[in-house]
């Protein structure tokens, strides 16, 4: 646990997204182009800031600018080693991370299993573009500055809305309106409060222990080809054979309801995984998790959305 007053730089990697997106108009909030502000440019946006930040440093680096839709597993590398390489720093307490909303939630839970550290790592996004009338860009970021100086942070967070996530349980759940994330079942880790953090039960949290430091150094190109596929009405075998026949490695199947799966699929599933793919099961339903042993497929660990099992059984195959 970090101690605020020990603090003495506070870093803020950019990514891109709609936080530093630009429209024409000011009444925009879907016709923008993500990711054409730099990171610098936002922080010098915000009104406040210095007084949240109380004489810490900050430190800030645009290591993409992308929309996060495009998100890839170069960045994804890139951003690891840039995060591995701040935490490692004795003066930096933590690093808040703009980025998109789109795959907000793949990004924290790759970076929750690949980075070994106490320091909170805080991702922060908005809804709306920079130029928007009101945009939700400069208070997210100011929580996220509030979240990440705050000694009970740790591991990796969200934040937007006034609502702080865990990189396990995060998942955007709506298109448009501000307060885009949910933290399903097991709720929000807390919230920002007037600039002031607001944890929910400590006790609560669960400690993730996985770590897959290859994904550091192995090259992204070499990285094992894992695929999501949905089970559902008139499902067709020839997806699965058609991704094994192209080299797939790992198939992630979002099955209906408690994790069944389309009769049509589960032959095809069958022989793949005879071929020596991977295959684990999740669920494709919006809230809560797989219950007992629904399948004769391996499950994918429980509660992780089939994006996040995606990230999870491609670090897996990585070793
Ligand atoms: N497409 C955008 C992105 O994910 C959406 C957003 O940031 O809200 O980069």
């Amino acid at each position: 646990m970090l101690d605020a007053k020990k603090i003495q730089k506070v870093v803020v990697l950019g990514t891109g997204g709609t936080i530093a997106g630009t429209a024409a108009s000011a009444s925009d909030h879907t016709g923008y182009t993500a990711g054409q502000l730099g990171v610098q440019h936002l922080l010098e946006a915000i009104p406040g800031l210095n007084g949240v930040l109380q004489g810490d440093a900050l430190v800030c680096e645009q290591v993409a600018q992308l929309d996060s839709k495009d998100m890839d597993h170069a960045t994804w590398q890139a951003l690891a080693q840039r995060c591995a390489h701040w935490l490692a720093q004795p003066d930096v307490g933590g690093i808040v991370i703009t980025h998109g909303t789109d795959t907000l939630e793949e990004t924290a839970w790759f970076l929750q299993q690949v980075l070994e550290t106490p320091k909170p790592v805080v991702l922060t996004c908005s809804m709306r573009p920079a130029t928007a009338l009101t945009p939700d860009g400069p208070q997210n970021l100011l929580d996220a500055m509030a979240v990440v100086r705050d000694p009970m942070a740790r591991g990796v967070l969200a934040v937007c809305a006034g609502r702080i996530h865990s990189a396990h349980g995060v998942q955007k759940v709506h298109p448009y309106r501000l307060d885009a994330f949910s933290s399903g079942d097991a709720g929000s880790r807390g919230w920002v409060e007037q600039g002031r953090v607001r944890w929910a039960d400590p006790g609560s949290w669960p400690m993730v222990h996985v770590h897959a430091k290859s994904a550091l150094s192995l090259p992204a190109s070499d990285w094992p080809w894992v695929a999501v596929l949905h089970s559902h009405a008139g499902a067709d075998a020839r997806q699965v054979n058609a991704l094994v026949a192209a080299g797939v490695k790992g198939l992630v199947v979002a099955g209906t309801g408690n994790g069944t799966v389309h009769q049509n699929l589960l032959t095809a599933l069958a022989q793949a995984q005879a071929q020596g793919v991977a295959v684990r099961l999740t669920t494709r339903c919006a809230e809560g998790q797989l219950v007992g042993q629904p399948a004769a497929l391996q499950m994918a660990p429980r509660g992780l959305n089939a994006y996040k099992a995606r990230v999870s059984l491609m670090l897996d195959l990585m070793g």
